[in-house]
């Protein structure tokens, strides 16, 4: 079920859980600013959730609200995972589902990282 992005920040949402440590996740990386753990429900070869520690729900929310050092911990973070994984040289897929049109189900900002096979063109 997608989510409305307007709705207030809901603690009890699966990644807030994760982020918590009440459910269990295979973590990739984590710092200060990110975890990245990998997709229950994989759609690529290799598929990886990063999120921020704040409680952020959509990238609107995430850039209007965020200190320059959450927003920076961020993009560093997608772009480390990236690296460190392997896929820099083959190429990888980001992507952000936001709000209701955008099928966002986890109402936490989360950018997935697709890769380990062509991907093909981006399909809408
Ligand atoms: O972008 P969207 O909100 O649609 O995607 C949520 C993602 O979170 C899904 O790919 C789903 O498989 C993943 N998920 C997960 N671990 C959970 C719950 C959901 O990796 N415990």
């Amino acid at each position: 079920m997608a989510i409305n992005p307007t709705e207030p920040y809901d603690d009890e949402n699966i990644f807030a859980k994760i982020l918590r440590g009440e459910i269990p996740n295979k973590t990739v990386y984590e710092d200060d600013h990110v975890l990245a753990f990998h997709d229950i429900n994989p759609q690529a070869p290799h598929h990886i959730l990063v999120i921020p520690k704040g409680k952020y729900v959509s990238w609107d929310d995430f850039s209007a609200k965020a200190s320059e050092v959450e927003i920076a911990g961020f993009v560093r973070g997608v772009g480390h995972v990236a690296r460190e994984a392997g896929m820099v040289e083959p190429g990888y897929r980001l992507l952000a589902n936001i709000g209701h049109d955008g099928h966002q189900e986890v109402p936490h900002l989360h950018v997935h990282i697709f890769a380990g096979k062509p991907l093909g063109p981006m399909l809408m």
